[in-house]
């Protein structure tokens, strides 16, 4: 048995027909764990919907009727990128509900995680890049509206630009802190934007290849920029740079991870190299981080466009195996 719960419904598959996005990679995850003997069924738990109450604590009204009632413009419908259906929306719900249920085990067990979310594209008004709504958003104002924690920090480790996240939280913050110190070992800089100050109550990290999607970028508290094709060592120093600089910075009571799989080098949608072990490497980074801190933590898969879909589904397995490493040590 798990240390931790794993959150997970066959009804995470996102209707949307044959396209880049591979939504039946929940399902193999799923059966993956199990078939593979790394989790048994008593480790699931079924996630229920979210509330259109918990959606509306970060998405607008207007937003949110236009999804219920199917009247979104042609030109929004463009922008999501996937193909608008009320069943898309039910299985957007229910990651929402799913990345909330992540978090309240977390909060109980120290880890929380979903076999889906990670949907951090999506903006208070519209959705965009595969995103309909912002699940982790969701589930972090949840829990704060419930009174179970005050702050959160976003760890976004997806190959694109955490957009959503940082328009989200974005709250007053001012930029101008100062730069976190290069990594020895790093011989390519990454250009890092950092705007500490006045965080609010929402801490968001993202590391990100900088020739990518989305090409606006609004400011996260740390964005790394990081250049084309950068491998595991590079990324893994700036990791934990900025993992050590977000935690100088700020204490929070939930760490929400966003654990895509797209930074891999045979990803169709990236522009990094990283390999499946690196993949793994930062994954037991973050975790011991974590761990040594005390921090609970929430996990979300998000995006993985790998040539052939069985790596993307080892690479979230992966992430499993190192939170049952990390955390049963
Ligand atoms: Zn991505």
């Amino acid at each position: 048995m798990l240390p931790f719960k794993l959150v997970y419904s066959d009804d995470y598959y996102l209707p949307i027909g044959s396209h880049v996005f591979p939504a039946e990679k929940y399902k193999r995850i799923h059966d993956r764990l199990l078939v593979s003997g790394i989790a048994e069924p008593s480790d699931f738990v079924t996630p229920r919907p979210a509330s259109d109450e918990d959606v509306l604590l970060v998405h607008t009204p207007q937003y949110v009727e236009k999804l219920k009632t199917g009247t979104l413009s042609a030109r929004e419908q463009m922008e999501l990128e996937v193909p608008f259906s009320p069943a898309l929306v039910k299985a957007f719900w229910l990651a929402a509900g799913g990345s909330i249920l992540a978090a309240d085990h977390a909060l109980n067990d120290g880890v929380g995680i979903s076999i889906g979310g990670g949907f951090h594209h999506a903006f208070p008004d519209h959705g965009e890049g595969f995103c309909m709504i912002h699940d982790v958003a969701i589930a972090i104002r949840r829990m704060q509206r419930d009174g179970k924690i005050r702050t959160a920090m976003t760890v976004d480790c997806d190959v694109h630009q955490g957009n959503g996240t940082a328009a989200i939280f974005a709250g007053t913050r001012t930029a101008n802190e100062p730069l976190p110190s290069v990594p020895p070992s790093t011989p390519t800089p990454a250009k890092t934007k950092m705007r500490g100050g006045d965080t609010g109550d929402v801490f968001t990290i993202s590391l990100h290849q900088e020739n990518n999607y989305p090409a606006w970028k609004p400011p996260s508290s740390i964005d790394i920029d990081l250049p084309d094709e950068i491998g595991d060592d590079e990324y893994l120093a700036w990791l934990d740079n900025a993992l050590s600089s977000g935690l100088r910075q700020f204490d929070p009571e939930l760490l929400c991870y966003i654990a895509g799989a797209d930074p891999y080098r045979e990803d169709q949608l990236g522009g990094l190299s990283l390999s499946i072990d690196g993949l793994k490497k930062r994954d037991e980074l973050l975790f011991r981080v974590a761990k040594v801190r005390g921090i609970p933590v929430m996990v979300t898969l998000a995006g993985g466009y790998a040539r052939n879909v069985e790596d993307t589904v080892t690479i979230h397995c992966n992430t499993v195996i190192a939170a049952t490493e990390v955390f049963t040590n």
